[in-house]
């Protein structure tokens, strides 16, 4: 990097103490900051037909003036100018507000160019920038940036054209030339210069264009490079399974495995036995059967002579896989135990002290495994489930527990390929992309609020068959600001509603792990036939004798998570439904139920999902690890992303990416990133 780029950008004249404090603010320190800060979009003055114009738009037109411009006061300093404006053959209208002056410089018949924002609906543009004649910006193409403080967009404008003037010259490719050539990309310092000094449209495409596949290519170097260090720093067990007990385990299932989980449990079985250490993501939609596949391979592991762990993000499913392992394991001689933050006291030091002293093969848990506490004997192979919950720091002090245990993140929400390249790029994938034959798709419908008493006959018909059903409400509690069915209303109503016939239970986030519990233990045991909730239940919970699932307000949710509760039900032999109550009034809301009335493939919902919600919203929480990118977006540009990360995967392997001099600025920057020193990535 010149270190002229990187002096201070006080160098360039006009930017003083105050105005560079305000540009640290926007994160600009340097020359280099201040060249590499991206407008976010362009001021477009290119006239357009306004039959194209969609409503609200920004537009500039070029027109002859109609009538005698009419000029109204209102309130102190308020003022409205309006004028008729004759724009090709449409004659509309145009408004100035708190702009007075301008009536002085309009006479009839003149051509005046106006940009603003369109209005459809009253053919009327609301001004705010206003051109005496014709459009002198016909080429134009503005960039706009983001400021704070007193800085301008103007004071912006010129400070980075002075730095490109003084500094422009000494910006040097990050790119080799072959990959330059191969995708036809501008130089860094063209596109530096087009993107913020565009000649037109084009122009401002390929800058983009260069940018996204730096980024990307960055990035993805990234993720190769950790997982070549990890593979290479942090050598793995070799654990030599007994096959033999592993087929017999097998065989014992009640069930054949389907082709997928064979599939799976074969690439699982390869990584225990290598040297390496298994860092492997496990993706299978709701019901798909990852259960099994965990048990699998945790009986591998401890048939090694290795101790297991299986980690997931609530007490109830926690419970549930310590109670569906224990009798799928302990015939074979298994000795489990559950972990989490309710068992106390003595049980708890009991389980501890067996656990270190290696008398415990399989621990079962919530984010208490994660604990300095919690010590094993030989820890051989972690699973966590449902493992989008963890994030990137989580995910790390799980992998340096013990020697250096295989790793498995099974996941129930499909991630969309972009994200899983991303957010686990350094992961290898597994996929279980087929159901347990004979599984009935579950009938989903969406019915309008005010279609509640249907609803409420539909339910009772199905629970007088026997069955049991799921209301599931977005918040615990009243909230004045959404207008949201709580889930304690509901509750009451219902337990009017189906009094002396059906048990309704409630559960909520605020009950105690006791409560939890109780209430689930009734809903399992079919003593409780209706079971209100909040999202709590979303994950893992399996009760197969729940045929309904009904969700209030199901327009504030997700596709992703609507999909997983409604995998709650369709697990027993019976016919399945799913009723999504919701009244959206956005298009996009609208769309999202329909979609999920049409599909029940987890892998088009989470690619819909991210499509119309955005990476960041994909996972709910903004520490999820969704890296964050200048220029490039993961959804629009996929195709850049998939093309990086196949050159990252060969780069990383090459010999000439660690000593070819073509290739040194990128592996600088790497270095800045810290990985090769196995540090955090951000
Ligand atoms: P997931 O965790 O992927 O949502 P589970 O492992 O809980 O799914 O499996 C869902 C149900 O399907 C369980 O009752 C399980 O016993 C059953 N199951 C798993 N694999 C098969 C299979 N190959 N054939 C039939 N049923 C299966
Ligand atoms: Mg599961």
């Amino acid at each position: 990097m010149n270190e002229n780029l990187m002096q201070s950008v006080t160098v360039i004249k006009g930017i003083g103490q105050e105005t560079a404090e305000t540009l640290a603010e926007m994160k600009i320190s340097t020359v280099l900051d201040l060249l590499e800060y991206f407008p976010y979009r362009f001021e477009d003055y290119r006239l357009k037909d306004l039959a194209e114009v969609a409503h609200e738009e920004k537009v500039t037109v070029e027109g002859k003036v109609h009538s005698e411009p009419s000029l109204v006061y209102y309130g102190k300093k308020k003022s409205r100018l309006t004028l008729r404006l004759l724009v090709g053959k449409y004659l509309i209208q145009v408004v100035f507000f708190n702009q007075p002056y301008l009536k002085s410089k309009l006479e009839i018949n003149q051509t005046i160019t106006v940009t603003g924002k369109w209005d459809q609906h009253r053919q009327m543009i609301t001004g705010n920038e206003l051109q005496i004649g014709e459009n002198q910006k016909k080429n134009d193409f503005e960039p706009v940036y983001l400021l704070k403080g007193k800085l301008s967009m103007k004071g912006i404008r010129k400070f980075i054209q002075l730095a490109f003037h003084q500094f422009g010259h000494l910006i040097e490719e990050t790119l080799p030339e072959p990959l330059l050539k191969k995708y036809r990309l501008y130089h860094r310092r063209d596109a530096l210069r087009a993107m913020h000094f565009p000649r037109n449209q084009e122009d401002v495409k390929q800058a983009r264009r260069r940018f996204v596949y730096e980024e990307f290519l960055l990035f993805q170097l990234k993720m190769q490079a950790l997982r070549k260090f990890e593979r290479e720093h942090s050598p793995g067990l070799t654990q030599k399974y007994n096959l033999i007990q592993v087929k017999a385990f097998i065989q014992s299932l009640p069930f054949p495995l389907t082709n997928a989980q064979k599939r799976v449990v074969n690439e699982i079985l390869a990584d225990l036995k290598s040297p390496f250490r298994m860092n492997r993501l496990l993706q299978g939609d709701v019901g798909s059967g990852k259960t099994v596949v965990a048990a699998i391979g945790l009986y591998a592991s401890i048939s090694a002579g290795f101790q297991g762990a299986l980690m997931v993000p609530t007490e109830i499913l926690a419970e549930q896989h310590a109670a569906s392992l224990k009798a799928l394991l302990e015939p074979f001689d298994v000795t489990c135990e559950l972990l989490t933050s309710s068992v106390k006291g003595k049980k708890r030091r009991e389980i501890l002290q067996q656990l270190e002293q290696g008398e415990i093969d399989l621990l079962i848990g919530t984010h208490a495994l994660i604990q300095d506490e919690v010590v094993f004997s030989k820890l051989g192979f972690v699973i966590t489930d449902e493992q989008h919950r963890f994030g990137v720091e989580q995910r790390r002090i799980l992998r340096e527990k013990g020697e250096s245990p295989d790793v498995l993140f099974m996941t129930a929400t499909p991630i969309p390929r972009t994200l899983a390249i991303t957010v686990f790029g350094e992961m290898d994938v597994s996929i279980i992309d087929e159901m347990p034959a004979g599984r009935k798709t579950i009938e989903t419908y969406w019915a309008k609020q005010e279609m509640l008493d249907r609803v409420l006959a539909f339910m009772e018909k199905e629970l007088r068959k026997g069955r049991q059903g799921y209301v599931i409400c977005p918040l615990i509690e009243e909230s004045e600001k959404l207008d949201v069915q709580n889930v304690i209303d509901v509750y009451s109503m219902l337990t009017t509603y189906f009094q002396n016939r059906f048990k309704v239970g409630l559960m909520h986030g605020r009950l105690s792990a006791e409560e939890k519990e109780a209430v689930m233990r009734e809903f399992s045991n079919n003593a409780v036939q209706v079971l209100v909730s909040t999202t709590v239940v979303e994950v893992g919970v399996n009760v197969p004798n729940a045929t309904i699932m009904v969700i209030y307000d199901a327009e504030r949710f997700g596709l992703s998570q609507l999909h997983q509760l409604r995998g709650r039900v369709g697990r027993g032999s019976e016919q399945s439904f799913c009723i999504l109550l919701a009244n959206p009034k956005s298009e996009n809301g609208k769309e999202r139920m329909q979609i999920m009335t049409e599909t029940n493939d987890g892998f088009v919902l989470s690619e819909k999902d991210l499509e119309l919600r955005g990476p960041g919203d994909f996972f709910g929480k903004k520490q999820s690890g969704v890296p964050e990118f200048k220029v490039a977006d993961m959804v629009h540009d996929y195709r850049a992303l998939e093309t990086a990360r196949s050159d990252a995967v060969w780069l990383i392997q090459s010999k000439e990416f660690w000593h070819a001099a073509e290739f040194q600025p990128l592996r600088i920057r790497l270095e800045a990133s810290g990985v090769l020193e196995g540090e955090k990535l951000d």
